[in-house]
């Protein structure tokens, strides 16, 4: 693991190699992959600074955040034990404070498990106040149930540094919180905007409707340049967030019209195709349950 000084160099690797994963992808046989192939140079975890104080750790896999300041680190999603632990010897080597603060960005377990090592040293764990729902309904031995609850709108203060918790209502689940670092452009938005990826596409709890409200709030917000997603490349720009929304509402347009046509969801799966994204990385193994999800919304009313 190394620290890499972000400058232009990563992001043009990063865009070429997923435009490299979409041709390859795009001559492979009919029959869906489970994932679309990790990009050349993005398999082993990476500490990037973004911002100074600002960190991003993780892999093509799975990506957090974290802030170091003199009083101590606020980390965030500990992702898994292999995950925390090794983002917690990234932080190691820039700090030997304490990890003081642990922000979970929502309750989904891929992101949010694997923080005991933070907890022993004495870390106070927050979330949103909606996620305590699904840790008490469904629990996870490996899920350390945050101390303290938020609403949106507050700031976590340390070390002369803030960060600021937002909260934009239901989108990709029901307790996901935006983080940004007082001073700095960079948003983390987790699951929201996998940059330059369809990420996992639509899940079952995703709001569509309210997904594209979340988007167009953050984008009409003009105090960031650099989002930080919970998959991928190290940061996307503002486009990410656009060509996320363009996504959604292209899928939702698209779906509509051949629900309002008659179609059932084999059907329409067979047939819609977003000319505009089917060299995006992900488009192959993802549309069809975005497909059947953006079905139920007009099925089902959710
Ligand atoms: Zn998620």
């Amino acid at each position: 693991m190394t620290v890499k000084h972000l400058g232009i160099h990563i992001f043009k690797l990063a865009a070429v190699a997923c435009f490299a994963v979409s041709l390859a992808c795009a001559g492979t046989s009919p029959v869906k992959a489970q994932a679309a192939p990790i990009p050349a140079g993005f398999a082993e975890p990476v500490t990037t600074e973004l911002a100074p104080g600002l960190y991003t750790f993780g892999n093509f896999g799975r990506r957090s955040i974290f802030v170091v300041t003199g009083d101590g680190v606020i980390a965030t999603d500990p992702v898994s034990a292999d995950f925390a632990a090794a983002m917690r010897a990234a932080i190691s080597k820039i700090t030997p404070a304490p990890v003081k603060y642990v922000i979970y960005s929502h309750q989904h377990w891929d992101h949010v498990s694997g923080g005991q090592i933070f907890k022993d040293e004495g870390a106070t764990f927050i979330s949103h106040e909606k996620c305590l729902a699904h840790f008490d309904r469904h629990p996870n031995p490996a899920i350390v149930r945050p101390d303290r609850t938020v609403a949106g709108g507050e700031t976590i203060e340390l070390g002369g540094r803030a960060l600021k918790l937002m909260y934009f209502g239901p989108n990709h689940g029901d307790c996901m919180l935006v983080m940004q670092l007082d001073g700095t452009d960079v948003l983390y938005v987790n699951d929201l905007v996998t940059p330059y990826s369809l990420g996992l596409g639509m899940m079952p709890d995703y709001d569509p409707a309210e997904w594209l409200h979340t988007l167009r709030e953050l984008e009409a917000r003009p105090d960031w340049q650099r989002i930080v997603g919970g998959h991928g490349v190290p940061f996307g720009k503002r486009d990410a967030v656009t060509q996320r929304r363009h996504f959604i509402e292209q899928l939702m347009a698209a779906v509509k019209t051949e629900f309002d046509n008659g179609l059932n969801v084999e059907q329409m799966t067979a047939k819609i195709v977003l000319p505009e994204f089917k060299d995006v990385r992900g488009y192959d193994q993802q549309i069809g349950r975005a497909i059947e999800r953006a079905y139920r919304f007009y099925e089902m009313g959710w």
